[in-house]
């Protein structure tokens, strides 16, 4: 038995293809279309900034 099943596991960022065999708390599941894909800390600020960006865009 493991406690740690499903916390712990290899992952690479969506965004800048940077892996880890541990991934840190700060990445965030991204679900799309095409599935389900993590993103580092910084590709997720990057992500909700263009998210943001779109929808200005979009409002304006
Ligand atoms: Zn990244």
């Amino acid at each position: 038995m493991s406690d740690t099943a499903g916390v712990s596991e290899p992952s690479t960022c969506g965004g800048c293809g940077t892996g880890v065999e541990d991934r840190p708390a700060t990445w965030s599941l991204q679900v799309s279309e095409r599935g389900r894909q993590w993103l580092c800390e910084r590709c997720t600020r990057d992500n909700l900034r263009s998210i943001e960006g779109k929808l200005d865009e979009a409002w304006w």
